[in-house]
C-alpha cells in the first residue's frame, strides 16, 4: 500500500503548469455548462469534425482506434521484411502477414489450400467417421463470459473457463454453433427483411460453391439452407445464452449417451481431445441433443453438402479474389451494412491478430507503453479502488453483511494493465511463408491445445481475453478480473502529460466503470472466488433497482430525436457503471491530491479540467441512422448522454455554477447516488 501511497503523492505533485488539462481546441467556450455541457466540452468539434466516408461515426475512439492501427501496421510491416531469425515471434508475425498480403501468390494456389479437407468431407463412409469428422473440427473459438462471442460456425465451440459451481477448477463449456448465418433468429424469424436477407444467403452460397467448381451449386444451396434451418430450430435463444442458470448445465460423460442420442460421442469427443473430462458444462443442451439427432435422421450426403460449403465459406475470405469477394459482398455488405470493404493491409492485420496477436502486442507495449505508464495507472487503480470501498461503506441502505462480501470481492479484484503478466509462448506454432489458409488452421489449433492444457487445471485469473493492442477495456466476471489494455491507454482517455485531474476523469472513471460492473446485477450473481452465488439480499437488490430506477426515468427523458427517446432499461447497466465510475474516480482524485489545491490549467479549476475531461472521453459524431440502431439495440446510451452523467455530481454544479432554471439542472433530490 505504501508504494500505492507514494504513487498518488506523485500524481498530485506532477500536477504543475507546463501539463495538459484538456483539449482546449474542441471545447466551446461560448456554450453554457448548465445548459448544454457536451457543447460547453466538445462544441468546436461538433461543428468542424467530418465523418469519414466509410464510417458511421468519428471521435474519441476512432482517433485513438486509427493511432493503434497505423502503429501495429509499422511494427508489422517491418517484421514482413523477413529478417528476423528463423522461429522467432517477429519472423511469424511477418510471414503471417506476407502470406496474407501476397495476392499473386494466393491467386496462383487457386482451391489448392482448401482441397484436403474437401477431400476429406467426400471420404466420410459412416455415422462414425462423420462423428469423428464433427469432433475434429471443434476449436476454442467462443467466449461465454469474458469478451462474449456466442458464435462459431463450426458445429460446436468449446470455451475453457472456470466451473461456474467449482472455482478450483477449469473446465470445458459446450457452446452451439454450425450456422452460416450469424444467429437462429434469420432462420426462423418472421419479417421481409430477414426473409430477403435468406435468399441473399442461399445465392451467396450458391455463387461461392459455383467458384469452388462444386456440382449442382444451386440444389446444393438450396439443401444446406434447409438443413441450416433444421439446425436453427434447436438452438437456444441468444438472450438465453447471457443467462448464467439457463446456462450452468453440467453433464457427465455418460449423458451425452443417455441425454444426446444419435451421435456417436465417444469418436466425437476423441476426435475433439475432450475424452475423460469429469464434466461438461453443455450452454445450450438442446442444441447438443439437437445435434445428435440430425446425425440421426439426415443423410450422409446432406452432411458432406453442409459441411463442404461451410469449409469452403470459412476459408473464402482468404482464398482467390472471386471467393473473397463474394464472401464480402454477403457477410459484409448484406449482413453488416458496410458499403466498402476495409483496405488489404488492415485486412492482413486482423489476420495476423488472428494467428498471433498477442506477439504482436508484445511488440507493441515495449514500443508504446512504458513501464511508468503502467506503474500510473495502477495507481489510480487502487485509488479508484479504495474510493469504492469507502462509497460501499458510506451506504445507508446496504446491509452490513451484503457490504462485507461486496468489500470483500472488491479486494481480489485482479486488475490487468496494459498486458498480461505472462505472454503466450509461441514457439509450438508453424507459419509458413505463402499459406494463408493453413497458418490460420494451424493458429486455430495451436490456441486449441493451449486451451486444453488448461482443463481441470486451477483457473489462472491473470488470463486475458482481449489483445494488448486493443481499444477497450472489459471485466472478466467469473474471473473476477479486468483488462485494460495498453491500446486503450491513448489521449483522450489516458494522456501521460496531462494533469491528475484530466488522467483521473478520463482512464479513472473507465476503471471505476469496468469495477462496478462487478457489483451490478450480473456482477453480484458471483462471489469473490468467482462462483455463481448471489451475494445480495432481497432487500438490498430492491434498494439497488430502486436507485436505478430514478436513473431509467433521466435518460428516458433525453430526445436525440422528437421519434425516439432514449431507452433508460436498456441502458440502466451501462449507466449505473458511468455513474459509480464518476463518482469513485473524483473522489479516488480528491484523495490524491492530498489536501493539496489542484493548479489551474488553461483557465479551468481543477474541477473544471476533470468534468471537462470526462465529457471529451465521450466526444462523438454519429450519422443518424447509426444513432437510431444503437437506441434500439445497445447497452450503451449515446456518447453525448453518457457524457452528462455528470448531473448527478454536487461538485460539477459547483464547478460551473449551475443554478435551478438551467436546462441540465437537477434538484439535489433528484441527483442519483447508486453506490
Ligand atoms: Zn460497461
Amino acid at each position: 500500500m505504501t508504494s500505492l501511497a507514494f504513487l498518488s503523492l506523485a500524481l498530485a505533485a506532477a500536477a504543475s503548469p507546463g501539463l495538459r488539462s484538456v483539449d482546449t481546441s474542441a471545447m466551446d467556450r461560448a456554450a453554457s455548462p448548465g445548459d448544454d455541457f457536451y457543447a460547453y466540452a466538445n462544441g468546436t468539434f461538433l461543428k468542424t469534425a467530418q465523418i469519414p466516408p466509410d464510417r458511421s461515426a468519428t471521435g474519441s475512439f476512432l482517433r485513438v482506434f486509427q493511432t493503434v492501427e497505423a502503429r501495429n501496421r509499422a511494427i508489422v510491416e517491418e517484421t514482413a521484411k523477413g529478417d528476423a531469425p528463423a522461429g522467432s515471434d517477429a519472423r511469424k508475425i511477418g510471414d503471417a502477414y506476407a502470406s496474407f498480403m501476397d495476392e499473386a501468390g494466393i491467386e496462383a494456389k487457386g482451391l489448392a489450400p482448401i482441397q484436403p479437407a474437401l477431400a476429406r468431407i467426400a471420404a466420410l463412409k459412416d455415422a462414425k467417421a462423420l462423428a469423428a469428422e464433427l469432433g475434429g473440427l471443434v476449436r476454442a473459438d467462443v467466449d461465454i463470459f469474458n469478451c462474449t462471442n456466442m458464435y462459431t460456425s463450426r458445429p460446436i465451440g468449446i470455451f475453457v473457463e472456470q466451473d461456474l459451481n467449482d472455482p478450483s477448477r477449469n473446465v470445458p463449456y459446450l457452446v452451439q454453433g454450425g450456422l452460416g448465418l450469424p444467429d437462429r433468429s434469420y432462420y426462423l424469424d418472421e419479417g421481409a427483411q430477414l426473409a430477403a436477407t435468406r435468399e441473399k444467403y442461399v445465392k451467396h452460397l450458391e455463387k461461392l460453391l459455383a467458384l469452388a467448381g462444386q456440382p449442382d451449386p444451386a440444389g446444393t444451396a438450396a439443401k444446406v439452407m434447409a438443413f441450416e434451418t433444421k439446425l436453427a430450430r434447436t438452438h437456444g435463444t441468444r438472450d438465453d445464452a447471457g443467462e448464467m442458470q439457463k446456462g450452468n448445465n453440467p453433464w457427465a460423460r455418460a449423458d451425452f449417451d443417455r441425454k444426446a442420442p444419435g451421435l456417436d460421442w465417444g469418436a466425437f469427443l476423441g476426435a475433439a481431445r475432450l475424452d475423460g473430462q469429469p464434466l461438461y458444462m453443455v450452454w445450450q443442451p438442446t442444441a447438443v441433443t439437437g445435434l445428435a439427432a440430425l446425425v440421426k435422421s439426415e443423410p450422409l450426403a446432406t452432411w458432406k453438402a453442409y459441411l463442404t460449403t461451410r469449409a469452403i465459406a470459412r476459408a473464402a475470405p482468404f482464398l482467390p479474389k472471386a471467393l473473397a469477394d463474394e464472401s464480402f459482398a454477403f457477410n459484409g455488405t448484406v449482413l453488416t451494412g458496410q458499403p466498402e470493404q476495409g483496405e488489404r493491409w488492415k485486412r492482413g492485420l486482423q489476420v495476423v491478430d488472428a494467428i498471433i496477436g498477442e506477439a504482436v502486442g508484445k511488440l507493441y507495449v515495449a514500443r508504446h507503453f512504458p513501464p511508468e505508464a503502467k506503474a500510473e495507472i495502477k495507481g489510480m487503480v487502487e485509488d479508484v479502488r479504495a474510493a469504492f470501498a469507502r462509497r460501499i461503506d458510506a451506504l445507508d441502505w446496504m446491509n452490513p453483511a451484503t457490504k462485507a462480501r461486496a468489500k470483500a470481492k472488491l479486494a481480489v479484484l485482479e486488475v490487468g494493465i496494459g498486458y498480461p503478466d505472462r505472454w503466450t509462448d509461441f514457439s509450438g506454432l508453424e507459419i509458413v511463408k505463402g499459406d494463408v489458409v493453413g497458418n490460420l488452421e494451424r493458429a486455430g489449433l495451436f490456441e486449441y491445445r493451449l486451451a486444453l492444457s488448461r482443463l481441470g487445471k486451477k483457473p489462472d485469473r491473470g488470463l486475458w481475453c482481449m489483445l494488448p493492442h486493443t481499444v477497450n477495456a472489459v471485466n472478466l466476471p467469473v474471473r473476477n478480473a479486468l483488462n485494460f489494455p495498453a491500446g486503450f491507454m491513448e489521449p483522450p482517455f489516458y494522456d501521460r502529460g496531462a494533469t491528475a485531474a484530466a488522467k483521473y476523469a478520463a482512464v479513472g472513471a473507465v476503471i471505476g466503470h469496468e469495477v462496478s460492473h462487478s457489483f451490478d446485477d450480473q456482477g453480484a450473481l458471483f462471489d469473490e472466488a468467482g462462483k455463481l452465488s448471489n451475494w445480495w439480499t432481497p432487500a438490498d437488490l430492491e434498494h439497488f433497482q430502486a436507485a436505478g430506477q430514478k436513473l431509467v426515468k433521466q435518460y428516458d427523458a433525453y430526445r436525440p430525436f422528437p421519434d425516439l427517446p432514449e431507452n433508460g432499461k436498456l441502458t440502466l447497466g451501462e449507466n449505473i457503471a458511468d455513474l459509480a465510475g464518476l463518482a469513485a474516480t473524483y473522489d479516488g482524485w480528491k484523495a490524491s491530491l492530498g489536501g493539496k489545491p489542484a493548479p489551474v490549467v488553461d483557465g479551468l479549476t481543477g474541477d473544471q479540467q476533470f468534468f471537462v475531461a470526462f465529457a471529451q472521453t465521450w466526444q462523438a459524431k454519429m450519422r443518424e441512422q447509426a444513432m437510431r440502431r444503437r437506441i434500439l439495440t445497445d447497452g450503451h446510451a449515446l456518447a453525448q448522454y453518457r457524457a452528462l452523467t455528470v448531473r448527478n455530481i454536487d461538485a460539477w454544479y459547483e464547478a460551473f455554477g449551475v443554478k435551478p432554471g438551467q436546462a441540465l439542472y437537477l434538484a439535489p433530490a433528484d441527483r442519483v447516488r447508486v453506490w
